[in-house]
């Protein structure tokens, strides 16, 4: 892990062993702060299931198994549940094609920093093949292989012609990195004062944006090459309604408004210096759909069945909604799941407590705009590969 006094660029040749969500199941651990994510994901089964439905079914006499992947699995159970239901729905489809099923393997995939540990507990015990129908009908059972793969999806991850199904839910939106001009003093896309690019200038989100769209390319690339045909992909990411890539929208709310102002306290308090300050970018970029296609149809490996700007919602679950500070609460939990780890690594634990604290206060006081106004929009892509 970095320490407190490594530069960006250090950070940045890092971010791929650095980054990941929180672990664990404390109060600020992903597994414990993604039930909205789980909400958004449950409102999106229909275009999933639209999508496995335009998988290919091997009906050879003995068929490899079929072979499903989730990418940026994180540590919670939303990747459980989302594996469960694609197994569950191919082998309905294999039932009604009146073919019996092959055997099914499932991969968990993230970057290495990644809490493999909490995931794999919480996989329910497998069920083998010989009771594959019993297994089916009742849940807290498993009915099909697992395995975690360590590794940045902007590279090949599996080998060639191996995968039936992509599928990958509020992971894209992260680069592979902090574009170097962006922490670079002299280039003019400098993120002066600035944690995120909500706001920014114009340079600055540019350089973003082409940051995006290369990662992007890069995934599409090892993607086509690891699907097998008749394969195909359900990806979901943060994304923006606003052609305007200085208005991040709802990423924008969560990382460029309370959070970016608790920077600024920590600056004002002496706490920070504000270059130290400047070196810090959250590298998130959430897409509009015109950013997205673009890249899809110049690699124009994958058909697009469907590309669409979903709303998510709020990404905050409070049982309280009237509760300033419970609101405040859940709003720095949800912050600190997600970006608490890069926050650790560029000022340490201790002023990251402070940080958090500080976006906590912030976002007590304003608890009514936040409860309205943090909606997520997400990109939602149906590709398959013939
Ligand atoms: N899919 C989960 C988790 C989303 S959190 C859910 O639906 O709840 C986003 C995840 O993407 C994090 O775990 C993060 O580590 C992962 N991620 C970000 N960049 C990545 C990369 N380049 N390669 C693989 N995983 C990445």
């Amino acid at each position: 892990m970095a320490s407190k006094g490594d530069n960006v660029a250090v950070c940045n040749m890092k971010l791929e062993r650095l980054l990941s969500m929180k672990g664990g199941k404390g109060q600020d651990s992903y597994a414990n702060n993604s039930q909205a994510q789980a909400m958004h994901a449950r409102s999106m089964l229909h275009l999933l299931e639209e999508t496995l439905e335009n998988v290919h079914l091997n009906s050879s006499a003995s068929p490899p198994p079929f072979t499903a992947v989730d990418l940026g699995c994180s540590s919670g159970a939303n990747t459980i549940h989302i594996i469960d239901f694609i197994v569950k729905h191919i082998s309905k489809r294999f039932a009604s094609a009146g073919i019996d099923p092959p055997e099914f393997t499932a991969f968990f995939s993230d970057l290495p920093s990644n809490d493999f540990n909490t995931l794999f507990q919480l996989l329910p015990p497998l069920v083998s093949n010989s009771c594959m129908e019993e297994c089916l009908a009742a849940d807290g059972n498993r009915s099909y292989f697992v395995a975690g793969v360590p590794g940045s999806f902007y590279r090949r991850l599996f080998p060639a012609r191996t995968i039936d199904f992509f599928h990958s839910a509020f992971s894209l939106h992260w680069l592979s990195q902090v574009p170097e001009s962006v922490t670079d003093k002299r280039s003019a896309a400098y993120n002066r004062g600035r944690v995120f690019i909500h706001g920014a200038g114009e340079k600055t989100t540019t350089a973003y944006k082409r940051q995006f769209q290369a990662d992007l390319a890069e995934f599409l690339r090892a993607r086509a090459a690891e699907v097998k045909r008749g394969g195909a992909m359900f990806l979901v990411c943060l994304g923006r309604t606003s052609v305007d890539p200085t208005d991040q929208g709802g990423a924008g709310l969560l990382f460029g408004t309370h959070f970016q102002d608790a920077w600024d306290d920590l600056v004002r308090e002496g706490l920070v210096a504000a270059e130290k300050r400047d070196g810090f970018n959250i590298p998130v970029y959430a897409p509009s759909l015109q950013d997205f296609k673009e890249v899809v149809e110049a690699d124009g490996s994958f058909a697009i069945e469907k590309l669409v700007v979903y709303k998510g919602g709020s990404p905050l679950v409070v049982s309280e909604p009237d509760d300033a500070s419970e609101v405040g609460r859940a709003f720095a939990s949800s912050c600190r799941s997600v970006a608490g780890v890069l926050v650790e690594a560029h000022i340490g634990e201790e002023l990251s407590n402070k940080l958090f604290s500080r976006v906590e206060r912030r976002a007590t006081s304003h608890a009514k705009d936040v409860l309205v106004n943090l909606q997520f929009f997400h990109i939602v892509a149906s590709l398959s590969f013939t």
